[in-house]
């Protein structure tokens, strides 16, 4: 059995879903299918959720209206009557309901993480009995199934996390039986529920979470995340246009590059996945015949010193002055828990003789670090970017940091990490130099005459000692 889950630009349009429809037709094996929202539609539901609540409620219904009208639209291209019948009265209920919470969350002058999950959780909720509608039509058995009926989570709205047996339990009751006989489930992502009903989401981009969840449940054989490019690329192609894709990582290396940025994958999506050694293979919907990429449990052996650059835009630095002597540790200590009490994981940090630099998100999580530091007196730098060098050969030493440092002459380099034993590199930079530098990067690290992997990439041998990675370590390089 593989899972399916198509992103919210492959549903997004009736062209789109017809693309669906024949990806889906055309795999062989038992099947369920997942699907976000339709390309957009969450963040328009989030906006009108936010009017409402600063009582804007014609704007907020008004929205609605627009994204009510996109379905109406791909449901009234549904060929069977009865079909289409039942699907626009399954969407109407489902509308009326987020006007009500919309109404309610005018008249009450907020909108509460529980309303605007369950007003938001109708993206999800529509697209999949969409997709099922469109899917039947086109001759495929699917039966569409509530995702708050088995993805079951926690109550923390908004970044809710399933519970595992319970979910597992649920999915083996409801959708287990239906793929068995050879029916084709189609999901929500993104949207669950608690055990007692409870709507909940699972965090942005979360359909992909939803989907190796699933997938590791019910122990798929295989996670497609059909997408709208060829695979997870040697860099971010908005940043460096000549990227190419790569055919092979492995777990580690997908789970770095996502963490690092790269938009590809959901970094806790590979968590479900990962733990159950399934593989993920991220597929492009335009073109079903691209190789892709696949992701496995084992490191990868490939010509290349590394897998991908990944980058983070939009960071500042927050430098925390670290006295001498007997201070010194106390300092060092409430400057790494005021990141823990303002929520906030640096994407990179460093000690050194001066002091800590915290590299955090711009705007509300330098805030909040800021405000914990309190009479610290750190200075802020803003307009960074983070560069990263992924690849399993890093553990094992390979001369990337060489490499980087060299493309990276002339550019200011106002951090660098490299902690013995992780599979990357990482340094921040101004994020005006950004382009350059991973132009540069990419050449000294992948153009040396050789492609970045040939595609044939064998896993290495022997087992290998998994290490938890974190986001840059602490050991200063300059
Ligand atoms: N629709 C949700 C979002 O936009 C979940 C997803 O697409 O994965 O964040
Ligand atoms: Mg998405």
């Amino acid at each position: 059995m593989v899972v399916m889950k198509f992103g919210g630009s492959s549903v997004a349009t009736s062209a789109a879903l017809a693309r669906v429809c024949a990806i889906v037709a055309a795999e062989r094996r038992r099947k369920i299918v997942v699907v976000s929202a339709l390309g957009g539609v969450t963040d328009a539901l989030l906006a009108a959720a936010a009017q409402a609540g600063a009582g804007d409620l014609a704007g907020a219904l008004e929205g609605l209206r627009g994204i009510r009208e996109r379905h109406e639209a791909i449901a009234s291209g549904v060929r069977g009557q009865a079909e289409r019948a039942a699907l626009l009265q399954d969407l109407g209920a489902g509308w009326r309901d987020a006007e009500a919470l919309l109404r309610a969350a005018s008249r009450l002058g907020s909108c509460s993480p529980a309303a605007s999950d369950a007003i938001v959780a109708q993206g999800e909720l529509a697209s999949s009995r969409l997709a099922a509608a469109v899917l039947n039509d086109a001759g495929v058995r699917a039966r569409w199934i509530d995702a708050r009926q088995v993805v079951i989570t926690d109550r923390r709205h908004q970044h809710a996390a399933p519970a595992a047996a319970e979910t597992a339990a649920r999915l083996t009751e409801v959708a287990a039986p239906l793929v068995g006989r050879g029916d084709v489930p189609v999901i929500g992502g993104f949207v669950g529920a608690t055990a007692d009903g409870v709507t909940t989401t699972l965090g942005r981009g979360g359909s992909d979470y939803s989907a190796s969840l699933v997938g590791a449940c019910l122990g798929a054989a295989e996670i497609q995340i059909w997408t709208d490019v060829d695979g997870m690329l040697t860099a971010d192609p908005r940043v460096f246009r000549r990227a190419r894709p790569v055919a092979r990582l492995s777990f580690r290396e997908a789970s770095a590059l996502a963490g690092f940025g790269a938009k590809v994958l959901h970094p806790s999506a590979v968590q479900p996945a990962f733990a159950a050694g399934i593989p993920v293979r991220i597929l492009n919907a335009r073109r079903p015949s691209a190789q892709g990429t696949v992701v496995t449990e084992e490191p990868i052996r490939r010509s290349a010193p590394a897998a991908g650059i990944a980058c983070l835009g939009n960071l500042c630095a927050i430098d925390v002055p670290l006295p001498d002597g007997a201070g010194r540790l106390p300092a060092l200590a409430s400057a790494f828990e005021a990141c823990a009490l303002a929520q906030a994981v640096p994407a990179l940090a460093t000690v050194s003789d001066a002091g800590v630099s915290l590299v955090v998100g711009e705007g509300p999580e330098a805030d909040r670090v800021a405000a914990r530091l309190g009479p610290a007196a750190p200075t802020r730098r803003g307009g960074l970017a983070l560069i990263a060098v992924v690849g399993d050969r890093l553990a094992s030493g390979v001369d990337v940091p060489r490499r980087l440092l060299a493309a990276l002459d002339g550019i200011p380099v106002h951090l660098l990490s490299r902690t013995p034993g992780s599979i990357h590199v990482a340094c921040v930079i101004d994020e005006k130099h950004l382009a350059r530098a991973v132009s540069a990067i990419h050449s000294r690290v992948f153009e040396r005459g050789r492609p970045p992997d040939s595609g044939r990439g064998v896993p290495a041998d022997g087992p290998r000692r998994r290490r938890p990675f974190g986001p840059g370590g602490t050991e200063a390089l300059a």
